[in-house]
């Protein structure tokens, strides 16, 4: 049937209604799309473009899922896994086998991550990679005779995947609402407190900071501490300059582990390789996804200091009992090394960088033309702002107003794909477009947003 609907000529409706009646999509209402169906079917992908089945031409400006780094329809790309596919599809990692495309990726990881950030495992992606993270470290407090050590300290706002554990390690309450239980042993912290992570005790927010936190449970049965570098679901959070020095400090004061999430940030999308390199911060642990193949094949990663795999090694000689059936994919590793030579030799990383400051005029002006705007902001090529009923006063819409929502599908008409991040009474517009776009093409997104705020504020005002 399949090959029918792509070689005959496309019957749009015919599609529609086989998506209804048998896809079942993530991160998407079940009720909305059994009413209306998929929202657009799309067919095509060149550069920062997405083309739909009406041949309608939509600018990606959230990278798909932050994480078409280097756009769309890459021939490098197609050849590079053509090629491997030929050779080697697939082979097991398991029982110490390996293959090249594993190991030159794990050798090019090494030269690209900072300090001595030069052990990989790898899995299919971001939630896979946090999961892995949390079972390797308490395998390593186990083995260290530190068994007590399972506690997890997570940010809210901060996203980390959906599986058990990294859903428990998400600080979002509707990711965290989904089930009736989550997994034990994660806690919360009110994000970017950098005065508390100091060891102002006299802050009301201590009490809910890491070190607050640390200090209540005790140091002793905390395993480790994962935040992303800059938080991207939970709407585009810098933190300020400090935090991220300030958490490594505690980490070590306290023998504590520290992981950072950089499966949107990883990779240059915020104008260093590494979004720890914007504050000189080296983890213990970094995970990894998106960005590793630009999600032409999927493929995750956790990178380790060289000296916790040499303890690893050290404390036992028994079998690691962690690994994915795809840990390793050699296709998706030769992906991977593609996908890097295309970031390094098109010096996309400084590209990301210089366009930061594109959007902030952009956003500049967007809050100087609407009065509804404010809170803008823009690491590298990821940027966001909010919208107030009342600026001055950061006075919220009301939740059934769906502002948010409303500029996001005034953009959709006009072909501009963003994310509204609409929770806890907040109404941000994130954008993240590929790592490729230029000058001219921020200035297209941010006058396609401008015509939609000025839709949804005229009938706001109304
Ligand atoms: N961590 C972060 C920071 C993410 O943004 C995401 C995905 N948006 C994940 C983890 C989970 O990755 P995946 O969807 O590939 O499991």
């Amino acid at each position: 049937m399949n090959e029918n609907i792509i070689e005959e000529k496309v019957d749009i409706q015919k599609l529609k209604s086989l998506d209804k009646k048998y896809y079942l999509h993530p991160t998407t209402s079940i009720h909305q799309q059994q009413e209306n169906g998929p929202t657009v079917i799309f067919k095509e992908g060149q550069g920062i473009y997405l083309t739909d089945v009406y041949d309608d031409v939509y600018i990606d400006g959230l990278s798909s899922l932050w994480n078409v780094n280097i756009g769309h329809g890459r021939q490098e790309m197609v050849d590079a896994v053509s090629t491997q596919m030929g050779r080697l599809a697939y082979s097991s990692s398991f029982q110490g086998f390996s293959h090249d495309p594993v190991i030159c990726l794990s050798q090019k990881i090494a030269t690209m991550t900072p300090g001595d950030l030069n052990v990989s495992f790898f899995t299919s992606g971001g939630s896979e990679s946090n999961e892995t993270a949390f079972k390797l470290i308490r395998n390593y407090w186990k083995l260290k005779g530190e068994a007590e050590r399972t506690k997890i300290i997570g940010l809210n706002r901060g996203y980390h995947g959906i599986t058990m554990g990294a859903t428990s390690a998400t600080g979002i309450a509707q990711f965290q609402n989904m089930s009736t239980a989550n997994a034990p042993d994660f806690l919360h912290a009110k994000a970017f407190q950098l005065d508390c992570e100091l060891g102002d005790k006299s802050n009301p927010n201590y009490r809910e900071s890491i070190r607050g936190i640390i200090e209540k449970e005790g140091a002793d049965t905390i395993a480790a501490v994962i935040l992303e570098p800059v938080q991207g679901a939970g709407g585009i959070n810098i933190p300020p300059d400090g935090y991220l020095q300030a958490v490594r400090q505690l980490c070590d004061e306290y023998g504590i582990l520290m992981i950072a999430d950089e499966v949107i940030t990883g990779f240059g999308r915020t104008g260093e390789m590494f979004g720890v390199n914007n504050w000189g911060v080296v983890p213990d642990v970094l995970t990894v996804a998106k960005g590793i193949t630009s999600g032409y094949i999927q493929l995750g990663a956790v990178i380790i200091r060289e000296t916790i795999r040499d303890e690893l090694a050290e404390l036992s000689s028994d079998i690691f009992f962690h690994g994915f059936t795809y840990s390793g994919h050699p296709t998706a590793c030769a992906a991977a090394l593609k996908n890097i030579e295309i970031v390094e030799n098109e010096n996309l990383v400084v590209n990301a960088k210089n366009m930061e400051a594109e959007i902030l005029k952009g956003f500049k002006y967007l809050e100087s033309k609407h009065p509804t705007v404010s809170k803008i902001r823009a690491i590298g090529l990821m940027g966001a702002f909010e919208l107030f009923a009342d600026r001055a006063n950061e006075v919220p819409f009301e939740p059934s107003q769906m502002v948010a929502q409303k500029v996001v599908q005034e953009c959709m008409k006009r072909k501009l794909i963003v994310r509204p991040v609409i929770f806890e009474g907040s109404n941000i517009i994130t954008i993240a477009p590929p790592l490729i776009t230029n000058k001219e093409q921020i200035g297209t997104i941010i006058e396609i947003l401008s015509e939609a705020l000025t839709v949804v504020e005229k009938e706001l005002i109304r």
